[in-house]
């Protein structure tokens, strides 16, 4: 699904990724993990396409397509989903009607005609149901007065009804309770298929005691320095991140 190789990349002029590989499988969740300013949310944004970031060297594939040329609109109309960090507020447009016309330009773009009402209604109670989102949540202004529970569950929302090949979660070290933790690994564990990868950013260990991922790595100065199963998680939680450093210096 996912093959980033060598990948180096920097902003305004300052390298931030260094040679980083990895390799995301249809089927696969993979947690990334890491101190502060290792470079996570800076491979998400590369991925996603983000433009403040350039690339230098090595290549991303996308179900073995380089993807370097794609615009970040592009990239999502082809499946690549990135959960949103700041998410905007806009005020009368429900999240429901917000949904409906990403799905009717994802589509547009693809070169389909708009998705009948009666199946997009279909797919709204469908996936409101899986995720066990109430009617009145959907009605309410995009992210207007919503909690940090609330945005999550708005972001899962999207990410359930956008159905993308690859989707990416950064959770930022910031305002993630328990609630709105359980509330993306409860979304993440069902939106799992065959068909997707999802790769979950997260600087908590804490967050896998939700979602089991199939993999584990570890981020560290603009590189994969350390791949493991669930169990690196959990040494990562009881030693921090410091042994790494060590290791990697000796
Ligand atoms: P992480 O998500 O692992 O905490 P980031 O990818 O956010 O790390 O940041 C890695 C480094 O890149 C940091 O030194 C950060 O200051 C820098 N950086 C990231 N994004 C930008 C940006 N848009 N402009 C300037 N520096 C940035
Ligand atoms: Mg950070
Ligand atoms: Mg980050």
């Amino acid at each position: 699904m996912l093959k980033i190789k060598d990948l180096h990349a920097s902003v305004e002029g300052k390298e931030i990724l260094k040679g980083l590989n990895l390799d995301v499988k249809a089927g696969e969740i993979h947690a990334i993990m890491g101190p502060n300013g290792a470079g996570k949310s800076t491979l998400a944004n590369i991925v996603a396409g983000k433009e403040e970031y350039e690339v230098t060297g090595g290549e991303i594939l996308l179900e073995g397509e380089d993807i370097d040329e794609l615009a970040a609109e592009e990239r999502a109309h082809n499946g690549v989903f990135l959960s949103f960090q700041y998410p905007v507020e806009i005020p009368g447009v429900t999240v429901t009607n917000f949904m409906k016309t990403a799905i009717n330009e994802t589509r547009k773009a693809q070169g389909l005609e708009e998705m009948p009402a009666k199946d997009m209604l279909k797919k709204i109670r469908e996936k409101s149901e899986l995720l066990e989102i109430d009617r009145k949540f959907l009605s309410r202004s995009l992210n207007e007065g919503f909690s940090g529970g609330e945005k999550k569950r708005n972001e899962i929302f999207q990410m359930a009804m956008m159905e993308p090949k690859l989707a990416i979660l950064d959770e930022t070290d910031s305002g993630l309770d328990i609630d709105a933790l359980r509330i993306v690994a409860n979304g993440v564990n069902k939106l799992k298929s065959p068909e997707n990868a999802i790769v979950v950013i997260t600087h908590y260990q804490r967050l896998l005691d939700y979602i089991v991922p199939d993999f584990v790595h570890v981020l560290y100065d603009g590189k994969i320095v350390k791949s493991g199963t669930k169990e690196l998680a959990l040494e990562l939680e009881e030693k921090g991140y410091d042994w790494i450093k060590e290791e990697i210096n000796a």
